[in-house]
């Protein structure tokens, strides 16, 4: 069987791609919520039937369940697509299956094109290239990996050595409004989920840091290292903690700075939106996800730590059969700086839709979601049914029925919503009240999509 595919593979090839082409140009027509589900077949056959049956069996069992989480209606979480040239990298990133480690001396060299990918993000980003960085799984991972880096940064101003020593009497974290995988990231770092002091926000029901109470709680731990949790963009409200206020305080005291950029990153694409991230250069680690608002394939996301640190990032990730590396920058291996072994050319993907659509292709990609999000915003500030639970700052529409006496029918106006297959978005509790947010990060998003979810959003309220 696998003799005849290889015979046959062009072919094969051919029926896959007349199939994605078909998903992909008619993906706005599909639904955004699974209509059916499936009955699982458990018992793996003896005698495999060849890709070809493969691929019918897969379209008739499975194909109804794959919803158009890359269409441009998808606005629950936050939920990036995939441009055609990020479809073409990551198509052949499973093609050339390369696994990239050294940048030099190991056959396999494709490292250099996660290099450069790096290099070319620190670009778009306009951002020094005193980091370096590479490519994991999404944000989640991104934070693990800078916090880890952190923890043993943190350890080592005390004299210990987490790597080696494991967490003992843990590291002292400060955050405001933490994602939640930042805070599971503290739970498998074995810092504790519950053990990060909590930041005040602003007055206003905001999301970003209060500075001033920022100070006060670094002046108790009178000296004791820490490390803060920061925000590029929060994910409710899409709140920028004032990084340069940040950066100040990081000059007067001794603290591991990580931002969690994931999607308000992108913010730098934009010269109206840039300031938000003033400051952000500062930072000790940053995180980025890719599979949002880079609209490529899940999963991608790379994460930033300052050259500064790379000695402390091998000591966290060195893997213990690796030659012991003198200048980890100089013999430079991805297998020494993240959490993975073994990986699939993720850069690829990135590598491929930075080239096609250039700075100016991501500033328009960008601009073009905040200015649907408004589009949105609009609508909800003029109708006697929504209201805003919190102002429009960048590209989340954060929304609820208005009046109190509706807050329980939020949850069943959201379910036959999202049952319609129109449109998805995902519920939230904001300011301890029950909401929805609409996040737009797909490049597909146009104003006739805003009409249609508008629409929708009417025919479940009449
Ligand atoms: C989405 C998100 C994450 C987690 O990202 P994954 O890619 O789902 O792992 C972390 N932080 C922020 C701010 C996010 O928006």
């Amino acid at each position: 069987m696998l003799q005849n595919d290889l015979n046959h593979f062009g072919e094969i090839l051919q029926k896959i791609l007349e199939q994605g082409v078909a998903f992909l140009q008619t993906i706005d027509q599909r639904p955004t919520s699974a209509p059916h589900t499936v009955k699982l077949v458990t018992d793996l056959e003896e005698n495999g039937k060849g890709t070809a049956a493969v691929l019918a069996e897969f379209k008739q069992r499975f194909d109804p369940l794959i919803v158009a989480s890359s269409g441009p209606r998808s606005w629950g979480f936050v939920t990036g697509g995939a441009t055609p040239a990020a479809v073409a990298g990551d198509w052949l990133a499973g093609v050339y299956d390369q696994n990239p480690q050294a940048i030099q001396g190991q056959g396999d060299l494709s490292a250099l094109i996660e290099v450069e990918t790096i290099q070319l993000l620190l670009s778009l980003f306009d951002l020094p290239d005193t980091f370096t960085g590479g490519f994991v799984t999404g944000a989640t991972m991104s934070n693990f990996t800078a916090l880890a880096v952190g923890r043993q940064w943190a350890g080592k101003q005390q004299g210990r050595d987490i790597a080696k020593e494991g967490v003992g009497k843990g590291v002292k974290v400060l955050s405001a409004t933490p994602h939640s995988s930042a805070v599971k990231s503290l739970s498998m770092l074995g810092l504790g989920s519950q053990n990060f002091i909590k930041i005040n926000t602003l007055l206003g029901n905001r999301e970003a840091i209060d500075v001033a109470d920022l100070e006060a709680k670094i002046q108790v731990l009178s000296g004791e290292p820490f490390i803060l949790i920061s925000s590029g963009g929060t994910v409710n409200t899409v709140d920028f903690d004032d990084l340069e206020a940040i950066a100040r305080l990081k000059e007067k005291y001794n603290f591991w700075w990580h931002i969690d950029a994931a999607f308000g990153g992108f913010a730098a694409c934009s010269p109206k939106y840039k300031h938000l991230l003033k400051g952000w250069e500062g930072a000790d680690s940053i995180t980025v996800d890719c599979h949002k608002w880079l609209n490529v394939p899940y999963e991608s996301a790379f994460f930033l730590v300052k050259k500064e640190h790379s000695i402390l990032q091998v000591e966290t990730f060195q893997n213990s059969n690796a030659p012991y590396l003198g200048n980890p920058l100089e013999n430079f291996s991805f297998l020494n700086f993240l959490p993975e072994n073994s990986r699939r050319l993720r850069a690829l993907p990135a590598w491929f839709t930075l080239k096609a659509y250039g700075k100016k292709g991501y500033q328009e990609i960008v601009e073009n979601s905040i200015q649907m999000a408004q589009l949105l915003d609009d609508f909800i500030q003029q109708s006697s049914d929504f209201e805003l639970l919190a102002p429009t700052r960048l590209n989340n529409v954060c929304f609820t029925l208005k009046g109190e006496e509706n807050q329980d029918k939020v949850h069943s106006f959201l379910t036959q919503l999202n049952q319609r297959g129109k449109v998805f978005m995902t519920p939230t509790v904001y300011n301890g009240k029950k909401g929805i947010r609409a996040a737009f990060v797909n490049w597909r998003t146009l104003e006739k999509d805003v009409e249609i979810a508008i629409a929708e959003m009417k025919a479940v309220l009449a």
